[in-house]
């Protein structure tokens, strides 16, 4: 599983770096990208679909 955030759709709200700091760092503007490459653990996986499920803007998606 990979999580892919669209850089051009994320608007900074933060949110999914409150739900999966081990996955997304955001920069100093809050402005989300996948750590990484975007690899999920399994142990993971949960919170990667929160993210995915957060984003008021649509801007995570998963690939399996
Ligand atoms: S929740 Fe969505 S819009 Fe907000 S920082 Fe994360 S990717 Fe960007």
């Amino acid at each position: 599983m990979r999580i892919i955030v669209d850089t051009d759709k994320c608007e900074g709200h933060n949110r999914c770096y409150s739900l999966a700091p081990d996955l997304i760092d955001v920069d100093d503007y809050g402005y989300a990208s996948a750590i990484g490459d975007g690899n999920v653990p399994p142990e993971l996986a949960d919170a990667a679909r929160l993210a995915v499920d957060n984003c008021p803007e649509y801007a995570i998606s998963i690939e399996e």
